[in-house]
């Protein structure tokens, strides 16, 4: 038995299975790559879901988890500590908000914002009292809670988890009248969208849609909640997918790369008037907040500035996207993706095996990425890749579809 085959053997003899990794084992990670446990190298592609948009084990980010680590980890919110302050006046006026409201995983600030919306809709809003209805697109992925799979179209993340939270309705992504239609029920509190469907398999919205659909919520006295976990922080050549089209939403959802996949961090934002509807001992998180993830935050933030980032994924996804299609490989139907987030649909059904072999070749050539969705393959390097290791992934892939 491979040192791989063994430790997979323990995670399927002791842990549940509640998802399908491909068969490698990784140890070590530097900036663009990561190591198995037999010492092959490979190009991460995936990044953690976007989590490590900073690469990994970015020195600065880890210097300052260290530093950090060394003085105070956590202090609970039943005291003041002496990095959040600081935290929530840079990532404010980063982002153009009035107040932050800490947590630690997507799927929390998630939670945080349908619940800080209703509140809202009760306070503001004038609504009566357990009427509120928030609105979610077709083919949502907005993480794993019971109230945040309610809103799911998916059958795998929602099937025999019932009963389901009433009042979350669901209209079709990417289509601003079906938008129209469903606020025309005066119960409306919220619109919570992703600016691009990432687990969906990286679908764009046509230009002129994410603004319009703010606009007209602003019109309607609708919160427009925008699920930035895994578009945000420069992944798709801006600092917010949301840049694009200068949409600045009412509450906007963090996580993932706010911390450079060092340590769980997320966020909402938003204004005072729609932040502190959340009055004390109303919501919360013993370790929201917490000074090493304040610190790992701020640290990781700054590095996406200093590095320029965004610019990064920008001028590496134009070039990455025209030599995927300058491959006119047969098995490759459509190439889409903006920025450094990108995918490739290949040429069979949903349910063939075609895309999970394709990423068994990858890996066996040194690069990592994993299907979502079927057909689809999300292509996602860490954004500090540079032009040489582009061009190397792109040989990587072109061989290894040579085979299909
Ligand atoms: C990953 C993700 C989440 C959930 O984040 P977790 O940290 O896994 O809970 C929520 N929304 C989007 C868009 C995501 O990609």
């Amino acid at each position: 038995m491979t040192q791989s085959e063994l430790l997979i053997s323990l995670e399927d003899k002791y842990g549940a299975h509640n998802y399908h990794p491909l068969p490698v084992v990784l140890e070590k990670g530097e900036g663009v790559y990561v190591w198995d446990v037999e010492g092959k190298k490979y190009f991460d592609f995936l990044s953690a879901y976007s989590a490590v948009n900073q690469g990994h084990s970015h020195p600065r980010i880890l210097k300052a988890l260290q530093t950090q680590a060394q003085k105070l980890t956590l202090s609970s919110r039943a005291f003041y500590n002496s990095e959040l302050g600081k935290y929530e006046k840079f990532m404010t006026e980063l982002f153009g908000f009035d107040k932050l409201l800490p947590m630690n995983t997507g799927a929390e600030a998630v939670e945080t914002a349908l619940k800080v919306c209703r509140k809202w809709a009760y306070a503001k809003k004038g609504l009566a009292e357990n009427e509120a209805v928030i609105l979610f697109a077709t083919g949502n992925f907005h993480g794993r809670t019971l109230s945040i799979i309610s809103g799911s179209t998916d059958d795998s993340s929602r099937k025999g988890f019932g009963p389901y939270m009433p009042n979350f309705e669901v209209i079709e992504y990417n289509n601003f009248e079906a938008l129209e239609k469903a606020l025309e029920n005066k119960n409306v509190a919220g619109f919570l969208v992703e600016p691009i469907q990432g687990e969906a398999g990286i679908l764009i919205p046509q230009d002129g849609y994410l603004k319009k659909c703010a606009d007209l919520c602003k019109s309607k006295q609708v919160l427009f909640i925008a699920d930035e976990v895994q578009t945000g922080i420069a992944r798709t050549g801006k600092m917010l997918a949301c840049d694009h089209e200068n949409v600045h939403p009412d509450i906007l959802i963090l996580g993932k790369a706010v911390s450079g996949g060092v340590y769980p961090v997320s966020c909402i934002m938003a204004s005072d008037e729609i932040m502190l509807c959340i009055k004390p001992g109303e919501h919360g998180s013993t370790y929201g907040g917490n000074p090493l993830a304040c610190a790992v935050a701020t640290e990781a933030m700054q590095v996406v500035l200093d590095e320029k980032l965004a610019e990064n994924a920008e001028k590496m996804g134009a070039i990455f996207r025209k030599g995927l299609v300058d491959m006119n490989a047969p098995i490759i139907n459509v190439v889409r993706g903006k920025g450094l987030l990108n995918a490739i649909e290949i040429n069979d059904t949903p349910d063939s095996e075609t895309a999970w072999n394709i990423c068994l070749e990858f890996a066996k050539n040194g690069l990592l990425a994993k299907p979502t969705h079927g057909n689809i393959i999300r292509l996602a390097p860490p954004l500090v890749i540079n032009e040489a290791q582009i061009q190397e992934s792109l040989q990587i892939i072109k061989k290894s579809l040579e085979n299909f």
